[in-house]
């Protein structure tokens, strides 16, 4: 993958593949999208979440229906890491959107930083175990299932309602509307907060994305500080290392480089070349 350049190729690239996924995910929820379900079916996307299918499967002791594409996304999270937190996930780019004014994002130190990570895996597990024992958490935690909650009990309603359709969504539950508030104003303060603390999701390709055949490197890295500034995942340490697993392909690092040094190459087994 080219070093950057004055063209941020990847970056609007990027974003276009967010925007055309989040208006799917959108699309599919609502009665319009209905037509679609021949080809596309609504449940495309939450099936598309391995979280999804794996405590479903625990639930039912067998594979759960339409595993197949949350195989496949899994599969390719192992060849180019998170791409599907930085490229698909519309919660993902509700977020981005949510932060996108903070330029400063880097808030914590990199110790800190290590330790709020590391929670995300600790609700993965917890979430695993429940559905071992069978409890009902329904969907809770994935961020899937928050934003079609959101989307189809609120914002599809609200939309029908200013256009004179009546709709009874004010006696809806408001607390997936709240936690999507509150996801949205803490990424606001911290760029991507949900994803890089919380999200069981994130944390499944996190754990996959260890293995990832492409990854950053900074060949003659002047040690400038720039980029783990850059960081929406504060994936990039002080000293210029960056943590595979957290890295959501976004590409900024790429960009910001004054020396034009980062770029994404495929790892090599006898050592990239420094
Ligand atoms: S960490 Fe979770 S919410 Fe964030 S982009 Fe990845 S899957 Fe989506
Ligand atoms: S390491 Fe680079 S590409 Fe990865 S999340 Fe951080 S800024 Fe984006």
């Amino acid at each position: 993958m080219k070093k950057g350049t004055g063209i941020k190729q990847f970056v609007i690239a990027r974003r276009c593949f967010q925007v055309f996924f989040l208006l799917l995910f959108v699309s599919i929820l609502t009665p319009a999208g209905e037509r679609l379900a021949d080809i596309l079916p609504a449940r495309f996307f939450l099936r598309s979440s391995p979280l999804m299918v794996i405590r479903i499967s625990i639930g039912i002791k067998a594979i759960a229906s339409g595993a197949g594409f949350a195989f496949i996304i899994l599969l390719l999270t192992m060849v180019f890491g998170r791409f599907f937190c930085g490229w698909v996930c519309p919660m993902g780019t509700v977020i981005d959107c949510a932060g996108a004014l903070k330029k400063k994002r880097k808030v914590f130190t990199d110790r800190v930083t290590g330790w709020i990570s590391s929670v995300k895996f600790y609700i993965l597990g917890l979430l695993i175990l429940l559905a071992a024992f069978s409890v009902q958490t329904r969907g809770a935690g994935d961020p899937m299932v928050i934003m079609a909650r959101v989307i189809s009990l609120y914002i599809i309603p609200a939309v029908s309602m200013l256009s004179g359709a009546a709709q009874n969504y004010f006696t809806q539950s408001w607390l997936p509307l709240l936690l999507f508030v509150l996801i949205c104003c803490a990424s606001a303060v911290i760029p991507r907060s949900w994803c890089r603390v919380l999200c069981p999701l994130g944390a499944l390709y996190a754990l996959m994305s260890r293995f990832a055949l492409l990854e950053r490197v900074a060949t003659d890295c002047s040690d400038c500080k720039v980029c783990p500034e850059t960081c929406r995942m504060g994936a990039i340490k002080d000293e210029g290392n960056y943590v595979k697993s957290e890295c959501v392909l976004c590409m900024d690092c790429v960009y910001s480089c004054p020396r034009h040094d980062v770029k994404f190459a495929w790892h090599h087994f006898w050592g990239n070349d420094k």
